[in-house]
């Protein structure tokens, strides 16, 4: 994902928005993606907007990628978009490289993959779950409590807490 400040730097628009859509690799998103356990479903979406603030420029990003991950609770295959959204000063200063809130640029190209692959991982779930009150699996008998009592007599935590109300 290459963004040709050119007009920006140019003086001859203030802002300059754009939108991609986007296959993702198998090789980059494993690279990024790395430890999380994360299967890509779809293309990544990422637009915003890049706009001069007299002397420098700020850059404004939305991405959303869908994605299939495993129930942390029941283990079942769960489907979800992740979003993010996020702030960078753009800059062609080489030295800001290390500097979160930086990008830079080089060329008159901004190069997107880095700060969206990264902004992504952060903001996935560290425990996905297939809906909001997944009942897991019953911790003696292992049977999904979704689908019913498992009736081998365990006392989950859900349980104890109904009993103290
Ligand atoms: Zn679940
Ligand atoms: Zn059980």
């Amino acid at each position: 994902m290459k963004l040709d400040l050119s007009p920006v730097l140019n003086g001859e628009v203030k802002e300059l928005p754009f939108s991609f859509t986007q296959n993702v690799l198998d090789d980059e998103a494993s690279v990024y993606f790395k430890g999380l356990d994360m299967t890509v479903r779809g293309d990544i979406k990422v637009k915003g907007t890049v706009r001069d603030i007299s002397g420098y420029c700020e850059l404004d990003c939305t991405v959303s990628l869908p994605y299939s991950t495993h129930c942390s609770r029941c283990g079942k295959e769960t489907e979800g978009v992740c979003e993010c959204v996020f702030q960078r000063i753009v800059s062609s200063d080489g030295s800001r490289l290390e500097d979160d809130e930086y990008i830079v640029y080089a060329d008159r190209q901004l190069e997107l993959d880095g700060p969206v692959y990264e902004e992504l991982s952060i903001s996935f779930p560290s425990k996905p779950l297939c809906k909001t009150d997944c009942k897991g699996l019953c911790p003696v008998c292992g049977q999904d409590l979704n689908e019913g009592d498992c009736g081998c007599g365990h006392k989950n935590e859900n349980d104890n807490d109904k009993a103290t109300l």
